[in-house]
C-alpha cells in the first residue's frame, strides 16, 4: 500500500498533450502539486508532455515504475492494464469510470481486471477513482489542480468518492494528509487501506466514508485492533432501510440494514457520524483532544446565555456539567458584591467587570477546574475583539499558562469569538490538547466523541458464556428446520427450550377431543391458537385466544378459532391448533438476524402486536456477553418498566439476561438461522417464558 501513496516513480497512461484550463492533465496536475518523483507519461502521440519525455508504450519506460496510473476509455483499460503487468508494474490505479459502476459489461470487465491483478500479485486501486493524494510528499494522482496545503495535519481519508478527496475542508477543518478513494474497489479496498493507515506514522485520526462494504468481518476485526490506538471515524451513507422489507419475523424488520453497521461499527469500537457537520467535529476533537476520561465538564463562559446553551448541549451530547471545584468560587468572590454567585458553569464576566481583574479570574478558574479530580474537561466560552480597548493576548496565554502549570491533557475546547477570533484560534490551537469549534454545540459534540473515544480504548472485549444443551433435541430440530426451512410454535419453542431458554408449556393437537384430553395435564387459564405453516402470524387469523378458564371455554375458543379462519379464507385447511398455559407479564421481544456481511446480529425490545409500530429494539453483533446484554436492556426506552415504575415490581431482570447469552450461545452454535423471532417472550417477577417463536433458515 505504502507505494501507492509514496511511489517514487509514476506511468501515467492517457495523459493528454493538452494543458491549462479545460484539460484535466495529471502529469500537469501532479507537477503543479509539487511531486518530485519521476513521471512517465505514456502517448504515442507527442514526444513530451509539460516537457517531460513522452514514451509510445509503457514496455519502453527505462525502468519498472512504483505506480501506473490508466485513464482511458473503458475498453482500452484492460489491454493497457495487461501491458502493466508485463511490464512488471505492481501496483495500478485505474481512474477510468464505466464498470461495476456502469453496467453489465462494465461489471464483466471489472471482473476480468481483478483476475488477472490476482493471479499476478498486483494490486490495483479502483476502477472509477481519483487515486491517491498524499499531501506530506505532494503527491497527487487526481486530474484536478488543487491548492497546496498550508498545513497538513495527521488525518488520513479513506472514501468511496473522488469529490471528497478534492475537498478536504468540506469534511474537515484541517487539510489532512493522505487520502484514498477506493472507488469501486475491484481489489484495494477499505481493509486494505486501514492496514495501512494502521501502523502509517503519519495517520492519528482515519475518516471513512462509506456507501457499502464487501469484506465485513475482516472490515471488523482490523477496526477492532486500530481502534485501540486511533480513533475511526464512519460517515456511513444511504440509510436505506433494505433488507428490513423482505423479513418474515419482526426482528427481521427491525434489523434492517442501517442498523446492522449501527452494530457492527459500535462492535468494533468504530465511531460513526451521521452526516458531513458531526464528521468535522469528530475529525477535529480526535485531532487534537483526543480521550476525554469522564463525561464531566468545566464550564468558564463570558455570558451566562452561553452557560445555559452549554448545559443544554451536555444533555444532548450526553456529558454532564461537573461539581465546581471546592474553595473556587470563594477564591473568585473575594472582595465582591455578595450577589454574585458562582457555579458552574462559571460566569467569569460580572466578577472580571466589577473586580477590575478579567485575566486573574479567567487564569484561577481554567486552573482550578484543570486541576480538579472532579473535571473531565473544560469548555471555554470567550471573546477576542481586535479594539484597543480590550486586550485579548491572554485568551491563548492564559490556557496556555494553565496546561504548563497543572501538567495534564484534560481536553479544553474553546469557542472564541469576535473579530480576532481567528489568529486567537491559531494560538490557542498550538497549544496541547486544545480545540476551537465554531458554536457552543459542536464544541460540547466534539468533548462528547472525545469521551466515546475514552470509552472505545477502555472497552471490554466481551467474553461470552457457553452452555450445556440438550444435543439430540437440537439434531433433531435442526434436520426438521433445514429441512423446512422454517420452525413455528412449539417446533421452534422447542429448539429454543433445548439451549435452556424457558418457554410456556403447550402441546400442539388436530382435534378439539385431542385438545380437551390433553388440556388436563394443564393448569387453566389456557390459550388457543391456530398452528402450521398457513398461519405465520397467527392474529392477524384471529387466531389467538387467550383467557380460557375451563373446558366451555376451550371449546368456545375452538369454535371461535375456526369461524374466524372461514370468514377470512373459506378454504384454508386448519391442521392444527396449539394449546398453551398462559403467562403473564410484560412482553418482550428477543430475536437474531443474519446479516451476509456482519453475521448474526441479536435484538432485544418491547414485543407484542406493536413492535413494529414503537421500534425499541437494541442490536448488538453476536456474541454478547452478560455486559453487552445489560446494556442491550438498558438502552432501551422501555426500560423502566421492566425495573417497575408507579410501585409496580421489577421484572426477573437477570432470567432476561441469561436468555440474551442463551440466544446469542444458540446463534453460535447454529450458524445458518437467517432469523429467529421470540415474540412475546413474557417477563415478570419470577422468571419470564417464551410463548411463541420462528425460526427461518
Ligand atoms: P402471533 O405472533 O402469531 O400473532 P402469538 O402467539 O405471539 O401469535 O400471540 C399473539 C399475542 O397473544 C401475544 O402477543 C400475546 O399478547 C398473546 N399470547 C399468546 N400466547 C400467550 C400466552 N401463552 N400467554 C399470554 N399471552 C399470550
Ligand atoms: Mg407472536
Amino acid at each position: 500500500m505504502r507505494k501507492f501513496f509514496e511511489p517514487e516513480s509514476v506511468v501515467v497512461v492517457g495523459a493528454t498533450h493538452k494543458t491549462g484550463a479545460g484539460a484535466f492533465n495529471n502529469v500537469e496536475c501532479m507537477l503543479r502539486y509539487g511531486y518530485k518523483g519521476r513521471i512517465y507519461p505514456i502517448n504515442p502521440n507527442t514526444s513530451e508532455i509539460c516537457g517531460i519525455k513522452a514514451y509510445s508504450s509503457i514496455l519502453e519506460v527505462p525502468e519498472t515504475a512504483d505506480l501506473a496510473l490508466i485513464s482511458v476509455g473503458r475498453d482500452r483499460v484492460m489491454p493497457i492494464f495487461e501491458r502493466c503487468v508485463q511490464a512488471g508494474i505492481r501496483r495500478v490505479i485505474i481512474i477510468s469510470q464505466g464498470f461495476a459502476d456502469a453496467d453489465r459489461r462494465g461489471v464483466e470487465l471489472q471482473e476480468q481486471i481483478a483476475v488477472l491483478a490476482r493471479e499476478n500479485g498486483v494490486r490495483v486501486v479502483g476502477p472509477n477513482t481519483i487515486g491517491t493524494l498524499n499531501n506530506f510528499l505532494h503527491f497527487t494522482t487526481g486530474f484536478v489542480d488543487l491548492p497546496i496545503p498550508e498545513k497538513v495535519y495527521p488525518i488520513s481519508v479513506v472514501t468511496q468518492t473522488g469529490v471528497i478527496l478534492v475537498a478536504s475542508s468540506g469534511f474537515t477543518y484541517k487539510s489532512w494528509g493522505k487520502a484514498i478513494d477506493i472507488g469501486n474497489s475491484c481489489d484495494v479496498d477499505f481493509v486494505d487501506a486501514l492496514e495501512y493507515f494502521a501502523d502509517d506514522p503519519d495517520t492519528k485520526v482515519i475518516a471513512v466514508h462509506m456507501e457499502g462494504i464487501k469484506r465485513g468481518r475482516e472490515f471488523l476485526e482490523i477496526a477492532s485492533r486500530i481502534a485501540l490506538k486511533k480513533p475511526i471515524i464512519v460517515l456511513k451513507t444511504g440509510r436505506s432501510k433494505a433488507g428490513a422489507e423482505a423479513a418474515v419475523s419482526h426482528t427481521g424488520s427491525l434489523v434492517g440494514e442501517d442498523d446492522v453497521f449501527s452494530a457492527a461499527f459500535n462492535r468494533a469500537g468504530i465511531i460513526r457520524v451521521k452526516d458531513g457537520s458531526e464528521l468535522r467535529d469528530a475529525v477535529h476533537s480526535l485531532l487534537f483532544l483526543q480521550e476525554m476520561e469522564g463525561p464531566r465538564l468545566g464550564v468558564i463562559s463570558v455570558t451566562g446565555a452561553g452557560g445555559i446553551m452549554s448545559a443544554d448541549a451536555c444533555e444532548d451530547f450526553e456529558l454532564a456539567l461537573a461539581d465546581i471545584p471546592p474553595g473556587l468560587p470563594e477564591k473568585l468572590t473575594e472582595g465582591i458584591p455578595e450577589w454574585i454567585h458562582i457555579t458552574n458553569p462559571i460566569d467569569i464576566w460580572p466578577v472580571g467587570m466589577i473586580g477590575g481583574n478579567f485575566r486573574e479570574v479567567y487564569k484561577e478558574a481554567m486552573t482550578d477546574l484543570l486541576k480538579s479530580p472532579d473535571v473531565d474537561g473544560v469548555l471555554v466560552i470567550i471573546i477576542a475583539p481586535s479594539s484597543p480597548l480590550h486586550a485579548t493576548d491572554y485568551v491563548a496565554e492564559v490556557v496556555a499558562a494553565a496546561r504548563r502549570e497543572t501538567g495534564n491533557r484534560k481536553p479544553i475546547a474553546m469557542c472564541i469569538y469576535m473579530d480576532s477570533a481567528s489568529s486567537t484560534i491559531d494560538q490557542c490551537e498550538s497549544i496541547d490538547a486544545v480545540a476551537c469549534f465554531d458554536s457552543i454545540e459542536q464544541a460540547v459534540r466534539g468533548l462528547s466523541f472525545c469521551h466515546r473515544y475514552h470509552q472505545i480504548r477502555r472497552r471490554k472485549f466481551p467474553s461470552p458464556k457457553s452452555f450445556s444443551f440438550n444435543r439430540q433435541h437440537v439434531d433433531a430440530s435442526l434436520t426438521k428446520g433445514r429441512d423446512q426451512k422454517i420452525l413455528l410454535e412449539e417446533d421452534a419453542l422447542c429448539l429454543l427450550a433445548a439451549f435452556g431458554i424457558p418457554v410456556a408449556r403447550g402441546i400442539v393437537a388436530a382435534s378439539m377431543e385431542e385438545l380437551i384430553a390433553e388440556a388436563e395435564n394443564f393448569t387453566y387459564p389456557l390459550v388457543l391458537k391456530l398452528a402450521g405453516a398457513a398461519f405465520v402470524h397467527k392474529s392477524e387469523w384471529g387466531g389467538v385466544i387467550t383467557g380460557i378458564g375451563n373446558v366451555d371455554g376451550l371449546r368456545n375458543a375452538f369454535h371461535k378459532i375456526v369461524d374466524n379462519v372461514r370468514l377470512r379464507d373459506p378454504d384454508v385447511r386448519i391442521e392444527a391448533f396449539q394449546l398453551q398455559e398462559q403467562a403473564k407479564g410484560l412482553e418482550l421481544l428477543f430475536g437474531l438476524k443474519q446479516d451476509t456481511q456482519f453475521g448474526q446480529v441479536i435484538a432485544c425490545g418491547m414485543g407484542g402486536i406493536y413492535t413494529e409500530v414503537f421500534r425499541d429494539i437494541s442490536r448488538e453483533l453476536v456474541p454478547v456477553d452478560r455486559m453487552q446484554a445489560e446494556k442491550m436492556l438498558k438502552t432501551l426506552k422501555m426500560y423502566p418498566l421492566l425495573t417497575g415504575v408507579r410501585g409496580e415490581e421489577a421484572v426477573n431482570i437477570e432470567a432476561l439476561l441469561d436468555v440474551l447469552e442463551r440466544l446469542s450461545f444458540l446463534a453460535a452454535i447454529i450458524p445458518d438461522i437467517a432469523e429467529l423471532d421470540i415474540n412475546p417472550l413474557i417477563a415478570a417477577v419470577d422468571g419470564c417464558k417464551a410463548v411463541d417463536a420462528r425460526i427461518v433458515w
